[in-house]
């Protein structure tokens, strides 16, 4: 089987509501009221579809479709899609990551969406859901908490939260790091909504530094948090891992590559990391950093950069393959978009997203 053609399809989806989160370093970021996506959409000689999910790409970094389109081709034509790793290891050439630790870019999330078609396709042509090709699952549904971004409207956030209390969500993240006084107070109403039960991790997105987070994270403590994501801008782990001895709640962050998962486990600077198919450049690099934490005894949960439907099917999967996944992970796409390229986009039970047995990522895909 080698995949013969490759069609990039541009998709513009609006939020249901405009989201905002802290800038890295201080102050806030520009509010988001809809999301660029790219679809892939390969065909294989032997008459296969295979598609792939390039997500919610920063609005400066929208490529040109066309010149975009000779890239995505020339990492796909005449491979074999069940070569994966080999095609890692060139498309980690020709799509390289940023420099430095963490931070999402466009390349990333192409590979990603590479990944995907590869993984879309093997699971097409055995006719295997993907969590099976990933050594099999060791759940059937994926606990989600639901993220709430920064509102400066109480009432708007006491009746978000109700809502979703309303329809099973145990779960919730709250974005803060702008303004301390205001997080406090949303910080309040959310426990007061959701009850003292709900699991409520909370994420600055490194709008704090290190001084700031251990003061900040010290002060919030009382409303019982079971993570604190991206605590300082940077990442670095030296400083998380100061952060961590000081504080008493757990430390969560973005893990990108095995060499940053190398670096946080030698600082032993996390509690949790937060893994995502897109912010790892695919499910393969995923599960590799994934193994990482398992044998480092570091917990783990899935993030998410906020994918439609045929990337969450592609997390979903991943998540089905974890045996530890620590903390409620945080697909909330299908939750957050107004519409879905697919007819029957996943929903949520219970606050959870059922693993489906359906084979890949894309049935029913409207594009
Ligand atoms: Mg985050």
């Amino acid at each position: 089987m080698k995949i013969i053609d490759v069609e990039l399809i541009p998709y513009n989806v609006r939020r249901r509501y405009a989201t905002q989160i802290a800038q890295e370093g201080g102050g806030a970021r520009e509010v988001v009221e809809a999301s660029p996506f790219l679809f892939i959409r390969a065909t294989t000689d032997t008459g296969h579809m295979g598609w792939g999910e390039i997500s919610d790409i920063e609005p400066d970094e929208v490529p040109e479709v066309d010149a975009w389109r000779e890239q995505v081709a020339a990492a796909l034509v005449d491979r074999n899609p069940v070569d994966i790793a080999r095609h890692h290891a060139d498309w980690a050439k020709t799509f390289p990551d940023p420099p430095g630790i963490g931070g999402s870019s466009l390349n990333r999330l192409t590979r990603a969406g590479l990944d995907m078609v590869c993984y879309d396709l093997v699971s097409h042509a055995t006719s295997t859901p993907v969590c099976r090709l990933l050594g099999g699952e060791w759940r059937d549904r994926i606990h989600i908490s639901w993220v709430a971004f920064i509102r400066d409207d109480l009432q708007l956030l006491r009746e978000e939260i109700a809502e979703k209390c309303a329809e099973g969500f145990t779960a919730f993240k709250l974005k803060v790091g702008v303004d301390i006084d205001l997080d406090e107070q949303r910080l309040a109403v959310m426990r007061e909504t959701a009850g003292p039960e709900a699991s409520i991790k909370i994420d600055p997105n490194g709008g704090w530094d290190q001084d700031q987070a251990v003061t900040n994270i010290g002060r919030l403590a009382r409303f019982d948090l079971d993570g604190v994501e991206t605590p300082v801008g940077g990442r670095d782990p030296a400083e998380i891992a100061v952060v961590r001895r000081e504080v008493d709640v757990r430390l969560i962050e973005h893990v990108s590559t095995p060499v940053d998962a190398l670096e946080y486990i030698r600082h032993e600077s996390l509690d949790v990391f937060n893994i995502a198919t897109t912010g790892c450049g695919g499910i393969f690099q995923a599960r590799q950093i994934a193994q990482m934490a398992e044998t480092a005894g570091v917990g783990l949960l899935l993030g998410s950069t906020v994918e439609m439907g045929p990337g969450t099917l592609a997390q979903v999967q991943l998540a089905a393959s974890i045996r530890g996944l620590t903390l409620a992970s945080d697909l909330v796409g299908p939750g957050l978009y107004a519409e879905d390229v697919l007819t029957k986009p996943p929903t949520y039970v219970d606050g959870c997203l059922e693993v489906p047995r359906t084979i890949g990522f894309g049935a029913g895909i409207t594009l």
